[in-house]
């Protein structure tokens, strides 16, 4: 369909203080949008989230809607990001896919969503032979997008090089004043033994810089994956199998005896400044 402002040109005139100037047409904005939209690599699971489509049943979820909604209207001058914190199965990703959409497409932002395991196995991917792309070529775009929606951070095993290697995200992207959005399932305990804790997963700084530069909600609720699954297993007179968060630690670990990660590409310069880490040295 023909633009009625432009006739496809995607320029259009308007009249500034008297003089007339070619400025770009709305209709060009939206592809550019539609394009950030088709590039932010959100699931097709969660494409038709959106904030005003979140049902928040508990205090900490009508919190946590109020926070992405101020985090979109403010955006860009709002920096500091948000951490979802919590169980499974509260809607912490749909609040945050919602959230990314909402800035792309209201502010045009350019933004996206990585699943922290997928990001890290293409990280280890650039470490094959036959892979051309290198680790920074991965991460470029993780470094330098507008808003990057970090999900279910500590469900991947922790080890040496998964905390270096999220440890240079999240730097980065704090010395770099770009917000971040994070979901995670881990708890933020007084106690910081407990295993599936920030603290443990993630290390003492990284999760530090993160409590910089996030605001963070422990959102509470109840599951609406187990609900669903009782509801199931009532329908079909068996019996629940237990939820995924139960076993998924208990899997082995993938980078077992993984090199560590080489972050030295001489053709990306990012003002590292980061000494909790072997991950950007030379
Ligand atoms: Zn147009």
């Amino acid at each position: 369909m023909t633009c009625e402002i432009c006739h496809g040109s995607r320029w259009k005139s308007v009249t500034v203080d008297g003089v007339e100037r070619m400025t770009r047409c709305d209709c060009w904005l939206d592809v550019v949008k539609a394009k950030s939209l088709a590039e932010s690599r959100i699931p097709p699971k969660f494409a038709k989230a959106e904030l005003a489509t979140y049902k928040p049943d508990t205090d900490s979820q009508r919190e946590a809607l109020r926070l992405a909604k101020k985090f979109v209207e403010s955006f860009p001058a709002e920096q500091k990001g948000l951490v979802f914190f919590g169980t499974p199965g509260v809607g912490k990703t749909h609040l945050a896919t919602a959230l990314l959409k909402a800035t792309i497409r209201d502010k045009g932002a350019r933004g996206y969503f990585f699943q922290t395991t997928e990001l890290l196995r293409l990280v280890r991917e650039t470490y094959n032979r036959g892979v051309d792309e290198t680790e920074m070529e991965v991460l470029k775009p993780v470094l330098e997008a507008d808003v990057l929606v970090l999900d279910d951070l500590g469900v991947e095993k922790t080890s040496e090089w998964v905390q270096e290697t999220l440890g240079l995200v999240i730097n980065t992207r704090y010395n770099a004043r770009r917000a971040t959005i994070v979901t995670s399932n881990l708890r933020d305990p007084i106690d910081n033994t407990d295993m599936n804790s920030f603290m443990v997963q993630l290390g003492v700084r990284t999760r530090s810089r993160l409590l910089e530069m996030c605001e963070w909600v422990e959102v509470q609720g109840a599951d609406i994956r187990d609900t669903e699954r009782i509801t199931n297993a009532a329908k079909t007179g068996q019996m629940p199998e237990a939820p995924e968060r139960l076993t998924k630690k208990n899997l082995p670990g993938k980078s077992g005896g993984m090199a560590r990660a080489r972050l030295k590409d001489p053709g990306v310069q990012y003002e590292l400044n980061w000494s909790g880490g072997k991950a950007g040295s030379k």
